[in-house]
């Protein structure tokens, strides 16, 4: 494999890690060219820093290089945002993986970016309190690649995604320097950098510890299964709960594809005649929770749900999240590859634009499984095919193209919690004007990144190393944040 490596740059960055943390073989680089969505592209050498002094130190080799560097947690994004598409140093953070406190008295934790979700959500849960953010990849997924992308999940609609549980994040800057953003409380003054480093993609800094917020564990939880004959009937009960003013904590749904995938292996009771299921939650206090769950299984019922099932033991509530959790895993198994989408839309559009994606794929003459989060209108079509059929993947990202156009005329975006990354940046011009684009090009300059810090994600081609200033942002870098 043709590399331009510098000849000095793997003893720079052995020197600033240690030599069994540099990767730099072309055996070694294979592994690190993909995450999970389709493009692929090798970096020109891997590390693996344990410490945020070594970031920084890292960060300044390359940009003496002058080489790309990109951020990496597990690798699990679906948007192509840790590729490293122009080469570089690809600074993977998950040595950097303790949990570095929980404050249970004041509902707060901070960890390193390198920390799987679900392993803070179990450390939390040992003091009675949960991390809300919880994507179904949460067994493998880091804090910082969910703080990289405002990652969402089952139980975000009612609690917010990330960026509503991050408080601070310690972050080095693409010059070297290590500041904070935020810190231990619910705001900070002046303009806020936090809110806009979280979902900032690796384009603006890397994270090296993260506080984020926890929350107490619900008094009562009630998990429900709706049945309907359609996808269509249980997108209108969707619009139907919400309308009667329940929140509920979760709202997903599961296509008749996707419950005849994941039912044989899981087997947690989902019908395989159903056209398609709502898995629904409400949490709180065991009065409200008793009344808003009997208003979900009146709307779902007035709304053509042939049957509603509320679990009613724990074991049970379990085996119906694994199996939506285990769902786009299982997809994995029943085709060569798949390609999963993710836009979202006005709730109350869903019933026609999943008829649109239904009716597309069809056209294309591909299989499409849907699992998502209904209640947030956020859909995530996921379309099989075999990449050894000559074309297939061609045809297959062009569909991609037309259900995220289907999206956008909706009233809807193309992203709902995976990001933009590599794979969506030329769908930004279908809903940023050339004003805002170039904004967002100054956002980047301002911090030091320009299109050397992730290049060639986010923004289309042409932008990402635009010149000009954004004098406010550098001013609030200027002084180094400090972690109250
Ligand atoms: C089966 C499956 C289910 C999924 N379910 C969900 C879901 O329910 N909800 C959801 O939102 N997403 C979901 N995802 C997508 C993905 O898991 C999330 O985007 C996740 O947050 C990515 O974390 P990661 O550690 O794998 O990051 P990576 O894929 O390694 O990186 C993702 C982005 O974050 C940047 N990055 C990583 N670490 C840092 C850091 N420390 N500092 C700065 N930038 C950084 C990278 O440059 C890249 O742009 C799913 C993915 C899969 C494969």
């Amino acid at each position: 494999m043709p590399t331009n490596r510098p000849p000095a740059l793997v003893a720079e960055v052995s020197d600033a890690v240690g030599a069994p943390h540099v990767l730099h073989a072309p055996e070694d680089l294979l592994a690190y060219e993909y995450d999970a969505t389709i493009d692929r592209a090798a970096p020109d050498v891997v590390v693996f820093p344990n410490t945020a002094e070594e970031v920084s130190a890292v960060v300044a080799i390359a940009a003496r290089h002058g080489l790309p560097v990109v951020p990496r947690g597990s690798g699990t994004g679906l948007a192509g945002g840790a590729l490293a598409v122009r080469g570089g140093v690809l600074v993977v953070l998950t040595r950097m993986n303790r949990i570095l406190e929980i404050d249970a008295r004041n509902r707060t934790a901070v960890v390193e970016p390198g920390v799987i979700n679900l392993q803070l959500q179990e450390a939390a849960g040992r003091h009675g309190l949960i991390y809300a953010p919880d994507p179904s990849s949460q067994r493998v997924c880091t804090l910082g690649g969910n703080v990289a992308n405002n990652s969402g999940g089952p139980h975000t609609l009612a609690h917010g995604s990330t960026v509503s549980h991050v408080l601070g994040v310690e972050v080095v800057l693409p010059d070297g320097r290590i500041t904070w953003l935020g810190g231990r409380l619910l705001d900070t003054p002046g303009p806020d950098l936090r809110g806009l480093f979280v979902g900032s993609e690796g384009t603006l800094g890397i994270a090296t510890k993260i506080c984020v917020r926890l929350i107490p564990k619900p008094e009562a939880v009630r998990t429900m299964l709706a049945i309907f004959e359609s996808v269509e009937a249980a997108s209108e009960a969707v619009s139907a709960i919400i309308r009667r003013g329940v929140i509920p904590v979760a709202l997903e749904m599961l296509d008749r594809e996707i419950i005849r995938i994941v039912e044989p292996r899981i087997q947690a009771g989902y019908p395989l005649d159903a056209g398609a299921v709502l898995l629904i939650e409400v949490e709180g206090v065991a009065e409200g929770v008793a009344v808003e769950g009997e208003a979900v299984v009146d709307a779902c019922r007035r709304h053509g749900a042939r049957e509603v099932r509320v679990a009613t033991e724990q074991a049970e509530r379990e085996r119906l999240w694994e199996a939506r959790k285990a769902g786009i895993g299982a997809i994995g198994a029943a085709s060569p590859a798949f390609y999963l989408l993710d836009g979202v839309v006005p709730r109350t559009k869903l019933p026609a634009v999943m008829r649109d994606v239904l009716a597309l794929s069809e056209r294309y003459g591909f299989r499409c499984a849907n699992i998502f989060h209904a209640g947030d209108g956020n859909l995530h079509p996921n379309i099989m095919f075999d990449p050894d059929v000559p074309g297939a993947t061609d045809r297959v990202l062009e569909l991609g193209g037309e259900i995220m156009r289907v999206c956008v005329k909706a009233g809807g975006s193309i992203t709902g919690e995976h990001g933009v990354g590599y794979e969506k940046r030329s769908y930004m011009e279908w809903i940023f004007g050339p004003a805002d684009l170039a904004a967002m090009d100054r956002v980047r300059v301002a911090f030091g990144g320009a299109d050397r810090f992730n290049p060639c994600k986010v923004l289309p081609t042409g932008h990402g190393c635009a010149t000009g200033h954004a004098s406010d942002i550098q001013r609030a870098l200027a002084t180094p944040g400090v972690y109250v």
